[in-house]
């Protein structure tokens, strides 16, 4: 079969970022981080229940559907299980069984078989595999399209975030094994043009045990957490050093361990935040996005009259993308480690970044 010239990235979508300068109001203690008690924010709403009892809900990516904004989605991993996603109110709309898959993350504007996709990556458990799916306005149900199984070699996958590199034009896929090593595959159109197929193009490993990761891919930065120690920046290109740069470390009042999941609100010109779990003291810490990433300020997700908070969070994530209202400043989403209002097995909460503003005082 020939090979497609036009299968691999193109690039995002365009979409509507709000401007947004997000000029911190607080003044900043970088040396000297708040203790507890936090401001606080209350979630409203969240997902439909994971179907397993235990420690099952684990992490969540969001689609942004540029067809139609309000169908855009929730993709959340059930790490007994498979995947999951959600509408924007919470109700379940697609439950893939698929084996226990334990972090996901997404890009968009990879083109496979002439269509231009958002490409999912999950960490698979049970294969120490990278699964591939794709979904597109014209398709929003997820669909595999791994070129075979990709796997890894690691002995026990763990993390997992992806990175688009814009001067490459090309996407990549980091993964960790709990012994610390990561790799970074870069992700290649299969002969037929029709699947995704990867190739390993570089690795580095953490003294201990790593999870959450998240890149920026505008500024070109990894960030990976030490799950008891703290969270670190690293060049994401292929062909970057690997010298890891710390950023913040447990013990010092902003992050208590384990150091869990990492995500990026981006505001324009560079702008926004880096939003970490601190899941030893059920809280998230701020920091500006861009280096030296100073540490802002920290909250807690507490129970609503309707909504429970979030506690001992895993896996979170976060978008600047204006949805409809009460979106319009952007949705976080964290996982739940304990659902109650009524109990019942874990899920993943929403809360609207207009709330985290306030309560922060970050100004607009
Ligand atoms: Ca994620
Ligand atoms: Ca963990
Ligand atoms: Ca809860
Ligand atoms: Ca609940």
């Amino acid at each position: 079969m020939p090979i497609l010239g036009s299968a691999g990235w193109v690039g995002p979508r365009s979409l509507p970022v709000p401007i947004v300068a997000a000029v911190l109001a607080l003044s900043a203690c970088a040396t000297n981080p708040p203790q507890a008690p936090a401001p606080t924010v209350q979630a409203s709403a969240e997902t439909d229940p994971v179907p397993g009892r235990g420690d099952a809900a684990d992490d969540p990516a969001i689609w942004v559907n540029a067809g139609n904004l309000a169908e855009s989605l929730i993709i959340g991993t059930d790490k007994k299980r498979g995947l999951n996603t959600y509408r924007l109110d919470g109700r379940l709309r697609q439950s893939l069984p698929v084996g226990r898959m334990n972090n996901v993350d997404l890009r968009d504007g990879f083109e496979i078989d002439g269509r231009r996709v958002t490409i999912v990556a999950a960490s698979d458990r049970d294969r120490n595999a990278i699964a591939l799916f794709a979904l597109s306005p014209e398709g929003p149900d997820l669909t595999d399209v791994a070129d075979g199984l990709r796997a890894t070699g690691l002995a026990e996958i763990y993390g997992l975030c992806m990175y688009a590199d814009r001067n490459r034009g090309t996407l990549f896929v980091f993964v960790n094994d709990k012994d610390g090593r990561f790799q970074q595959h870069e992700l290649i159109p299969s002969a037929d043009g029709k699947r995704i197929s990867t190739r390993i193009v570089r690795e580095f490993r953490l003294a201990t045990q790593p999870e959450g990761c998240v890149a920026d891919d505008e500024l070109g930065w990894l960030y990976v957490g030490e799950e008891g120690f703290g969270f670190y920046r690293m060049a994401a290109a292929p062909d970057a050093a690997t010298d890891l740069v710390a950023v913040d470390s447990v013990g010092k009042g902003s992050l208590v361990a384990d150091v869990e999941g990492l995500a990026i609100y981006r505001a324009n010109g560079g702008g926004g935040f880096l939003v970490v779990s601190s899941q030893g003291d059920n809280a998230y810490a701020l920091y500006r996005r861009a280096p030296p990433n100073e540490y802002v300020a920290r909250f807690r997700i507490v129970d609503g009259a309707a909504v429970d908070g979030a506690s001992a969070t895993d896996g979170l994530e976060v978008t600047s993308i204006s949805l409809p209202a009460p979106y319009t400043e952007g949705l976080l989403v964290v996982q739940d480690g304990d659902n109650t209002l009524p109990r019942a097995p874990q899920n993943f909460k929403l809360v609207p970044w207009s709330e985290v503003r306030r309560a922060l005082q970050l100004e607009p």
